[in-house]
């Protein structure tokens, strides 16, 4: 074997720093972010490298302690208000010799799930730590029950599902408009349009800036015991002049086109963007249905989504250019609800600098509410 000549050393030592894993040098804490729900706060560290944590939880006073090992840099701040429903102060110590403490100043006792997430379209690796209270989450999944028990005979209930939220900001355009905020704005104007109709109840899945997963979202709308699902978007493209509206239904052999799959599949990305974690009581709740009797509902509802769709790119050719004149179809995980019409709406193109404008204007977001309230009114004559 030939020795290594001393003129190839940096060279060799060069290949070395290549193959070794980064975070053998450690990883830097870049920033530490929040986002309130109703049931959880959501505590989220961005960092340079993945990293190695403990934690631990203590009732009085109730707070959440995550050891952190490796850690090199720091963020400019360490010390976060936060006074939402759940959490006072979120701290991050340094303890020296490249270890930190993690402390989430509680209210309340709350249960922390608390996993990491790789780097994905351009964010980076991630600790997230879920703070729940379980009891508010009951609370809510009953008050929807009760909802849906209880409804006058006649009254129809329409669930309307702002996309993406808290980590996920869905596409945003070239005047940094997220599409998760006008979504979020549309949905609410149309609930208070749906809500002054006697024979309508309508509620949202989402009611702020924090993310729900995509299933979930599908189940909140069957606790309502929902009549409608419309699922809100904007769309986004490399291409800055692609502008207009399209509507899109479930498929549930291939999708329509090509174009449509790429859709569902951006879609759908929302799930690992916006940090899923699907807790296990939560899938244990899903009812087994009986496999006959989901496809028999699926496919009447199927029909009664393309009508609906149908109804809606007939009254959104009044508020914007249609993309395309027919609905596409495609495997939407959002409207997979077997036994609920449902239907996912790109209002406009947040990429091109017109259409963003236009998702921003009031005028728009009333007058798109305006029609589609309209087309769900037609739907249930
Ligand atoms: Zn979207």
């Amino acid at each position: 074997m030939k020795l290594l000549k001393l003129s190839q050393l940096p060279f060799f030592i060069l290949i070395l720093f290549f193959f070794m894993p980064y975070n053998v040098f450690g990883a830097g804490i870049t920033d530490i972010r929040f986002w309130s729900a109703p049931d959880h706060t959501r505590v989220v560290l961005d960092l340079t490298e993945s990293i190695q944590y403990e934690s631990s939880s203590q009732e009085t006073p109730p707070q959440c302690i995550i050891d952190l090992t490796g850690i090199t840099s720091f963020p400019k701040k360490k010390d976060l208000e936060v006074r939402d429903k759940y959490l006072q102060r979120i701290s991050l110590i340094d303890l020296g010799k490249n270890k930190a403490r993690l402390v989430l100043h509680q209210k309340v006792p709350l249960q922390a799930n608390i996993f990491t997430l790789k780097p994905d379209l351009g964010k980076t690796h991630r600790l997230v730590i879920d703070l729940i209270d379980l009891g508010e989450e009951r609370r809510e999944q009953e008050e929807r029950q009760r909802q849906k028990e209880t409804r006058a005979r006649g009254t129809k209930i329409v669930v309307i599902d702002p996309g993406h939220g808290g980590e996920d900001p869905g596409a945003v355009g070239p005047g940094k408009t997220m599409e998760k905020d006008v979504v979020l704005r549309v949905g609410q104007k149309m609930i208070s349009l749906l809500n002054q109709q006697q024979e309508v109840k309508a509620f949202l899945t989402r009611k702020g800036d924090y993310f729900i997963p995509l299933e979930q979202r599908v189940r909140i709308a069957r606790e309502y015991g929902a009549d409608l699902f419309i699922s809100l978007h904007a769309d986004g493209s490399f291409n800055p002049q692609a502008r207009g509206a399209s509507v899109y239904c479930l498929s549930l052999s291939g999708a329509s086109d090509q174009a449509a799959k790429l859709l569902a599949d951006k879609e759908n990305m929302s799930n690992i963007l916006g940090g899923a974690f699907l807790r296990p009581a939560a899938l244990s709740r899903d009812p087994n249905l009986n496999q006959i009797l989901l496809d028999l509902m699926q496919n009447n509802s199927m029909k009664e989504s393309f009508r609906f769709a149908e109804l809606v790119l007939e009254t959104l050719r009044e508020v914007h250019s249609l993309k395309f004149s027919s609905y596409r179809q495609a495997n939407f995980i959002v409207l997979r609800a077997p036994d609920i019409p449902s239907v996912l709406i790109e209002m406009a193109y947040i990429t091109n600098r017109e259409d963003e404008r236009l998702l921003k204007q009031t005028e728009f977001q009333e007058k798109m509410a305006r029609n589609l309230t309209q087309a769900i009114l037609q739907f249930f004559k």
